[in-house]
C-alpha cells in the first residue's frame, strides 16, 4: 500500500526524560528546512484525557493550543521550533483513545464485536495518527511515543506502529532514542542498555531504522560499528546525540550527525535543497552574543520544577536574544516570600514576573512581590495569576480595601476584584473546563502594551476560569491601574496597566505560549527591553 504522506515515529528506551521532544522538533526543524512541510504528534499512554487536570509537579507544564487544547509540553517545543500552529489532533493520550473506543462501543459502532485491545483499540490509534496527514497538508508526520519502551501501558501504541510499519512499508520508519551510560570506574561507554532496549522493540515486532544514543561523550566509530551490528542497522544510523548548552543547538549537532539526511533516504525522500538554517543561526548568534545582561525574578509556587513554567522560560530566552542581552532567572518561591523579607530577597533584581498558577499556596508571597514591583518601579509582568493578583494588590494598597480578594480563595470576600466569569457559573466538572484557546484582544493605543505589539487587535490564548471583575473598573482607572486591553466581543478585561510606573502590565491571557525562534513574542521582547532601559 502507497501513502503519501510520511511517518516518522519516535520511541524511547533505557530511560525516562531523554529528550525525545527535543530530538523530534529538532529532526522537524532540519526537514522543514529543506522545505518538506512537516508536524510532530505526541501519544502520552496515561489515562487522563489531557493534561489539564495534572498537577504540574507531575507533567511540567500544561501547553495550551489556539483551539483550546490542553496539551503536553512537547507541543510547545514543537511550535518553537516550527513556527507552525498545534492543535488538539497534535496530542492523543490513552485517555481520549478509550472515551473514543467507548463512546463508538456505546452508540453501537462495533456491531456486535467484542471490542478489544486489538485491533479497536489499535485501530483508534492509527487512526488518530493518519487523522492529521488527512488534508495532505503534511509531506512528513512525526508521531513521538511518550514513555519507555517496555511499559505495559505503552504497549497498544508500540503495537500500533508495528501494524503500521507492516500496511505502509516504505512510508514508515522508527527512530529509537537510548542512553549509552558512562560508567566511571571502567572509563567507558556501555551499549549493553541500548543493545536490551532494541530487543525489548524487537519482541514487540519493531525494528528500529535508525537509533539516536544519549551520551556524555564522544561516540567512536568502533562503538558505532558495535551498535549497529548488534541492533540490526546501518552504521550511518547511529547517531550521537552529545548534552548541548541550549536545546536551540539540538538541530545543528543533528545536522552534522546527518540525521535528516538518514531519514530521508530510509523514506525514499530526495533531499532537495541543503537546510536553510539562517536565521536559526543568527538567533544562535544573538542568544551566544549578549551585550548586556539582566536578572529577572521569577515568583512561582512550583519553581523547584523548571518544567512547570518551560514556556515562560523560553519566551524569556527568545526575548533576551532578540535584545542582545542574557536574562539571568532567579527562580523564587512565592511560598518563602513575606512582607518582611521581600525587599531583601528582590531587591537586586531588574525585572519581576509574577506566574500563573491556582489556588492559594503561596498567594501572600505573590501579592508581596507585586507591591515591591509596583513601589519600587521594577518593570513588572503578571500573567494570568499574577495579573490577578497585581489586581488584588492595587485594591488593598492604593483603593485601601483590605480585604479584596480573588472568589478563587476567598469566597466570602467584601471587595471580589476578582471573580468567577459568568459563563463558569454552572460548570462543576474541572476538566476541559475553562475559558481555553485564542481570543481576541483590543488595545488602548499609548499603552505599554500597544507600543509592545505595535497593532490594535491581538490574539492570546487563555486558560482560566476568573476575571477581573468590571464593576470595580471605574474605581481603579480613576486611581491609576488603566485597562489597556480589552475583549471586543465580552468587554472582559484582559490587560491591565499602572499609569504612573515604568512599565507595569497583568495580562489575563498567556503570552508565553506564542512565543518561537521565528518570532519572539512582542510582549516578552518589550518587558525585557524595559529592564535594560530601567538598569540604566
Ligand atoms: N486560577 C486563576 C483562574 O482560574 C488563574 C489561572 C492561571 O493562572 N492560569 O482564573
Amino acid at each position: 500500500m502507497s501513502n503519501s504522506t510520511k511517518y516518522v515515529f519516535v520511541t524511547g528506551g533505557v530511560a525516562s526524560s531523554l529528550g525525545k521532544g527535543i530530538i523530534a522538533a529538532s529532526l522537524a526543524k532540519l526537514l522543514q528546512a529543506r522545505g518538506y512541510s512537516t508536524t510532530i504528534q505526541k501519544l502520552d499512554p496515561y489515562i487522563n484525557i489531557d493534561p489539564g487536570t495534572l498537577n504540574p509537579y507531575e507533567h511540567g507544564e500544561c501547553y495550551v493550543t489556539d483551539d483550546g487544547a490542553e496539551t503536553d509540553l512537547d507541543l510547545g517545543h514543537y511550535e518553537r521550533f516550527l513556527n507552525v500552529k498545534t492543535s488538539q489532533a497534535n496530542n492523543i493520550t490513552t485517555g481520549r483513545i478509550y472515551q473514543s473506543v467507548i463512546n463508538k462501543e456505546r452508540k453501537g459502532e462495533y456491531l456486535g464485536k467484542t471490542v478489544q485491545v486489538i485491533p479497536h483499540v489499535t485501530d483508534e490509534i492509527k487512526q488518530s495518527i493518519q487523522e492529521l496527514g488527512k488534508n495532505g497538508e503534511y509531506d512528513i508526520i512525526i508521531t513521538e511515543i511518550g514513555g519507555t519502551v517496555g511499559d505495559i501501558e505503552s504497549l497498544p501504541y508500540v503495537e500500533a506502529v508495528r501494524q503500521m510499519l507492516w500496511e505502509f512499508e516504505d512510508d514508515c520508519i522508527v527512530i529509537h532514542l537510548t542512553l549509552i551510560p558512562y560508567l566511571a570506574a571502567a572509563g567507558e561507554l556501555k551499549t549493553k542498555p541500548t543493545q536490551h532496549s532494541v530487543k525489548a522493540l524487537l519482541e514487540l515486532g519493531v525494528q528500529p531504522d535508525v537509533l539516536c544514543c544519549r551520551t556524555e561523550h564522544e561516540l567512536e566509530l568502533n562503538l558505532r560499528k558495535k551498535i549497529a551490528k548488534f541492533c540490526n542497522v546501518a552504521p550511518e544510523a547511529v547517531i550521537e546525540s552529545r548534552d548541548a548548552s541550549s536545546i536551540y543547538e539540538v538541530p545543528l549537532l543533528m545536522q552534522e550527525e546527518e540525521l535528516d539526511v538518514v531519514v530521508l533516504k530510509k523514506l525514499g525522500l530526495s533531499r532537495k535543497s541543503s537546510p536553510d538554517l539562517d536565521d536559526w543561526k543568527q538567533f544562535l548568534e544573538k542568544l551566544h552574543q549578549p551585550k548586556t545582561e539582566i536578572n529577572l525574578g521569577l515568583i512561582g509556587k512550583y519553581v523547584e520544577l523548571k518544567d512547570a513554567y518551560k514556556s515562560i522560560n523560553e519566551a524569556l530566552i527568545h526575548a533576551g536574544a532578540t535584545n542582545l542581552c542574557k536574562v539571568n532567572i532567579q527562580w523564587i518561591h512565592s511560598e518563602k516570600l513575606t512582607k518582611k523579607n521581600v525587599a531583601s530577597k528582590l531587591d537586586k533584581l531588574d525585572a519581576i514576573l509574577v506566574a500563573p498558577g491556582f489556588g492559594s499556596r503561596g498567594i501572600t508571597g505573590k501579592l508581596a512581590a507585586v507591591q515591591f514591583a509596583r513601589e519600587n518601579k521594577i518593570p513588572f509582568l503578571g500573567i494570568c495569576l499574577g495579573m490577578q493578583c497585581a489586581v488584588i494588590e492595587f485594591a488593598r494598597h492604593v483603593l485601601g480595601w483590605d480585604d479584596a480578594h480573588t472568589v478563587e480563595i476567598s469566597p466570602e470576600s467584601k471587595r471580589p476584584v476578582i471573580s468567577l466569569m459568568e459563563e463558569q457559573k454552572s460548570i462543576s466538572d474541572l476538566g476541559g473546563t475553562m475559558r481555553l484557546g485564542a481570543y481576541k484582544c483590543e488595545l488602548k493605543p499609548d499603552s505599554n502594551i500597544y507600543e509592545a505589539y505595535n497593532r490594535e487587535v491581538i490574539n492570546e490564548r487563555h486558560r482560566h476560569r476568573f476575571e477581573f471583575n468590571s464593576s470595580y473598573l471605574e474605581d481603579f482607572e480613576k486611581s491609576g491601574m488603566i485597562a489597556t486591553g480589552k475583549n471586543p466581543d465580552t468587554g472582559l478585561v484582559e490587560v491591565v496597566e499602572i499609569t504612573d510606573h515604568p512599565w507595569f502590565v497583568g495580562v489575563q491571557f498567556h503570552p508565553e505560549y506564542k512565543s518561537t525562534v521565528a518570532k519572539p513574542h512582542p510582549l516578552f521582547v518589550a518587558f525585557v527591553k524595559a529592564a535594560i532601559d530601567a538598569k540604566k
